[in-house]
């Protein structure tokens, strides 16, 4: 049986016109004498919608029926997709996570999945049904709901691809694949034919929205190769790969963020074991800290360290830093609009110099750079959200992006 899987996101399925082009796009791939299995995100809007809501009832609402309440976005737009789908003449039903049922562990709101039941999936196939299954959902062992993190039906595409043994996975998008970066903010951004799943990866967690980076783990340990392309336009896409079907380049991608916020702790007793108890109430209540430095004290007694942090945890940072008796500070200094740029590429293992002329191209645009971190794919820097274009545009040019 060739089995394929077929992804729509929000935007994809985000009103009944894009609803029924979805269907059609379906409709081809049954021609095409594949066996379709099809995942769908919820209409676009609709999640955001459902999280304002639970944020409204309470500002510390229920893990678990925080996911009973946002899955349900997926349980409409597969209705939906199958109604349309059965509308045109073709064999179809919807399938919710726990019907499937796909299995999930680790805590509400981000569960991963472990494994997917194939036996009612392949006897629907064989009977010439095509499923159509929510994405980011699933149930855990205790037979609760669960979400598998914003953006998650991109890892329920990716497993549905990996147990059932599909030939290919395409995810469908409202941009027509993967760019150098993005192209809803940066005009001149370049599309890529091919990119390996390490630097999709990067681009993933460093901002690039347009995959879910959970789901790149999950297709790299598995060796599923991913299209991405466009819902909207027949034309070829991008395709995430095993790094050797590569060719090198220096820079694949500029991202960015635009929600993030610099906390300084301003003359901190310096002790061995301060940092850790600094970080340590924070991690405790799921605030993910992201750059630090620490500058070297001069006198050996008194430091000062620096952390970026997503701007909504602002209000509870603060306070778990001003209660903490564990550690003793002069001041707190918080910077909002701060923005974290990035470039990413494997070729820069081996090719000397990217450094200075990242540092070179900010300089010349007159960008401070607040904070570095690096990998071994990757340079980051924290500057002033407001020279984010111009960041991304002289680093683009830079490295010859959009060639
Ligand atoms: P879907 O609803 O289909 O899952 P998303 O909104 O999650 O779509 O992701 C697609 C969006 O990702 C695009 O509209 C685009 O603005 C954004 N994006 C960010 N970085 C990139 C990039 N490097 N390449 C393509 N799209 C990107
Ligand atoms: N609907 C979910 C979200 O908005 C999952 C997804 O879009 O992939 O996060
Ligand atoms: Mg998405």
């Amino acid at each position: 049986m060739k089995i394929v899987v077929l992804k729509f996101g929000g935007t994809s399925v985000g009103s009944i016109d894009r609803i029924k082009k979805a269907a059609s796009i379906i409709a081809r791939f049954t021609k095409k004498k594949y066996k379709v299995i099809v995942v769908s995100s919820a209409m676009s809007g609709v999640t955001n919608d459902l999280v304002r809501k639970s944020n409204q009832i309470s500002n510390n609402f229920n893990e678990s029926e925080y996911d009973v309440l946002v899955s349900t976005g997926e349980q409409i737009s597969c209705a939906l997709i199958s109604g349309r789908l059965n509308h045109i003449g073709l064999k179809s039903r919807s399938w919710l996570g726990w019907q499937v049922p796909i299995i999930t562990t680790g805590n509400h709101k981000t569960s991963r999945i472990t494994n997917i039941f194939r036996y009612k999936i392949i006897k629907y196939l064989k009977d010439g049904g095509i499923p159509v299954i929510t994405g980011f959902q699933g149930i855990n062992s205790n037979d609760r709901i669960t979400t598998l993190e914003r953006g998650g039906s991109d890892s329920s595409a990716i497993m549905l691809a990996k147990f059932f043994n599909a030939e290919k996975c395409i995810i469908f998008t409202d941009v027509e694949g993967v760019y150098t970066t993005d192209p809803n903010i940066f005009k001149k951004a370049k599309k890529i034919d091919k990119i390996s799943y390490e630097e999709m990866l990067e681009m993933a967690s460093l901002g690039a929205k347009v995959m879910q980076p959970a789901s790149i783990q999950d297709a790299r340990l598995n060796r599923i190769n991913i299209d991405v392309k466009s819902a909207f336009k027949d034309k070829p896409g991008t395709l995430i790969t095993r790094k050797k079907n590569i060719s090198n380049r220096i820079i694949t991608g500029v991202t960015f963020t635009k929600n993030d916020s610099k906390i300084s702790l301003l003359g901190v007793v310096d002790k061995p074991g301060v940092a850790a108890s600094i970080f340590e109430p924070l991690s405790h209540n799921s605030i993910n800290v992201d750059m630090v430095v620490q500058n070297i004290s001069a006198d050996g007694k008194k430091t000062d360290l620096t952390f970026t942090i997503k701007s909504d945890d602002i209000k509870k940072t603060e306070k778990l830093l001003r209660n903490n008796k564990n550690i003793k500070f002069k001041d707190i200094l918080i910077t909002k609009n701060v923005s974290k740029i990035s470039i990413i590429g494997v070729g820069m293992i081996t090719t000397p110099g990217v450094t200075y002329r990242m540092f070179k191209a900010l300089s010349q645009k007159k960008i401070n750079i607040q904070v570095i971190s690096t990998s071994e794919i990757k340079i980051s820097v924290l500057i002033k959200k407001a020279y984010l274009k111009k960041a991304v545009a002289a680093l683009h040019k830079e490295f010859k992006l959009e060639k």
